[in-house]
């Protein structure tokens, strides 16, 4: 697999009913900040979570899954109206199975945006395999699609504009 033409990616867009998205390195820069007590603190970039939420506005559902835990990142995502989160997952591919199958959707109709190996079973499973600019190789070298901004600059906002956008679902 490897990055497809822009045409190809948006004939792929244009099933999409799920987007699954990683937090690490995806929905932040991946940079964890360690506080006295062993306490993880992590930005959000707030284009992302705008876009979040206009995408759940517009139909397009989103998932989550992580391979860490993070209550203060449960409490964000479910306050951006995000139902499918699964957390503190070490293998991400039975949780994807588990939350394709409740929603009754084929691979061909969910996209996931990783940015590292645990990502790549998802990748290389789903019908549009989404990455960041500063991905892993791993994950770069099964994605259909490198968005052009970095995780946790602006990258999910691009991906969700992406599909929306081959949609007709993009508001002007
Ligand atoms: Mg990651």
């Amino acid at each position: 697999m490897s990055v497809l033409p822009r045409d190809q990616v948006d004939t792929r867009a244009r099933d999409i009913r799920c987007l699954f998205l990683d937090i690490d390195g995806v929905l932040t820069d991946g940079h964890l900040y360690i506080g006295p007590h062993g306490e993880e603190t992590k930005t959000n970039f707030v284009r992302d979570g705008y876009g979040i939420k206009l995408a759940l506005r517009q139909g397009l559902e989103l998932a989550v899954i992580s391979g860490r835990p993070s209550e203060a990142m449960r409490k964000r995502l479910e306050w951006l109206g995000i139902r499918h989160i699964a957390l503190d997952t070490e293998d991400k591919e039975p949780a994807y199975l588990r939350m394709r199958d409740a929603m009754g959707l084929t691979d061909a109709q969910c996209a996931h945006i990783g940015d590292d190996v645990p990502d790549v079973p998802l990748l290389r499973r789903v019908g549009l395999a989404m990455t960041v600019a500063d991905a892993h190789d791993s994950a770069r070298a099964v994605a259909h699609w490198i968005s052009r901004h970095d995780g946790g600059r602006g990258a999910v906002r691009e991906a969700i504009d992406l599909i929306l956008a081959a949609q007709d679902r993009l508001p002007r």
